[in-house]
């Protein structure tokens, strides 16, 4: 367990804050959970009566393909369980937002619908922010069910996420936490659509604890993140939370420009010292393709960073909800 330093003080004040009766919303982003939701929501719902917190369990449904939805509207006879349908698959950071955006809890538990998650960590979880932090995350134990490839992925991507930046987002961290109202408030009103939601909840700031948990591994079904996906969540985190990306070639710029001058010196003294006899084509073929690579690099890379803006300055909404169907709501589902 590590906290970044907080004194007693302030986690005594913040302690002194919580409600006597605190409602917890636990939300789970859910895409193809058919399998898990039903006993997964079951199991929360246990946990959280059990401490008796009010609560309330938010399935946010990106949109999937299988029988997600009537699992979950089958528990709403018996469980307080609001269904938020998105209108297509938006994917997991843009699901856990719009979880966000609709609870009404003092603090949230955000979890994984395939039991990945342990949920019976919760408590503790839960009991550390009454204490006084604002947020308590999971940091995975290891990485030893996954393929060779994403742990070398992931490993490269946080290396060249924290290269020369002071706030460095921990590896390891997952999306399983607890978030006090101050924090959704935060990340409420943080408006960008490329959403890394990893770095979002580092950047925002307040009381935080890190607790390391296993992982399990899925219960059913299958994870949509294959290496395509990861890749394109690694580029929006490092293009969202870093300029290192862009800066690099500022100093491949200088260092090639000053290997060019020297190269230039030193076919001008050679020349005139020893003539001409017209070598050096197979130079001229290197530089040339390797400045041509270089360049279409580097325009790639500006690339990234310009299509994200493009899709910064639409201001489109970031998901749109098709069906609300609210927990106790004896009322139809309100389309959106
Ligand atoms: N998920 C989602 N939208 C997506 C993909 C995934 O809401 O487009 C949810 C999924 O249902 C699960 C969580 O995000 O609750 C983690 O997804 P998954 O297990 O597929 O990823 P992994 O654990 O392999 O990283
Ligand atoms: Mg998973």
């Amino acid at each position: 367990m590590t906290a970044d330093f907080v004194p007693d003080y302030l986690l005594d004040l913040r302690a002194a804050q919580r409600p006597a009766m605190p409602r917890v919303s636990c939300i789970v982003p859910a895409y193809n959970e058919a399998d898990n939701i039903a006993l997964l929501l079951t199991t929360l719902n246990a946990l959280l009566a059990k401490d008796g917190y009010e609560h309330e369990l938010i399935v946010v449904d990106d949109g999937s393909r299988d029988a997600t939805v009537e699992e979950v509207l089958k528990l709403q006879a018996t469980l307080p369980v609001t269904l938020i349908q998105l209108s297509r698959n938006f994917g997991k950071e843009i699901a856990l937002t719009a979880g966000i955006d609709h609870c009404d809890g003092d603090v949230a538990v955000l979890i994984d619908g395939d039991f990945q998650h342990p949920p019976e960590v919760i408590p503790d979880f839960l009991a550390h922010w009454r204490r006084g932090y604002d947020m308590v995350y999971s940091v995975r134990a290891s990485r030893d069910g996954e393929s060779l490839a994403k742990r070398w992925f992931t490993r490269t991507f946080y290396t060249l996420l924290n290269l020369g930046s002071a706030l460095k987002i921990p590896e390891n961290t997952q999306d399983f936490r607890v978030l006090d109202r101050c924090i959704i408030e935060a990340l409420k009103a943080m408006p960008e659509r490329n959403r890394f939601m990893k770095g979002l909840y580092n950047w925002v700031g307040f009381t935080r604890l890190a607790v390391t948990t296993h992982t399990n591994d899925r219960m059913g079904g299958v994870s949509s993140f294959n290496l395509w996906r990861l890749l394109q969540l690694g580029l929006t985190g490092l293009t969202s939370f870093s300029n290192v990306p862009l800066r690099v070639w500022t100093f491949m710029g200088s260092v090639i420009s000053l290997s060019s001058i020297c190269y230039a010196l030193h076919v001008m003294i050679s020349t005139l010292l020893w003539g001409t006899d017209l070598k050096g084509w197979p130079t001229l073929i290197v530089a040339t393709s390797f400045l041509g690579g270089v360049q279409l690099l580097s325009i790639g890379v500006l690339g990234e960073y310009i299509g994200r803006i493009f899709t910064e300055v639409k201001l489109r909404p970031h998901y749109f909800v098709s069906r609300l169907h609210k927990a106790g709501s004896k009322e139809d589902p309100v389309d959106q």
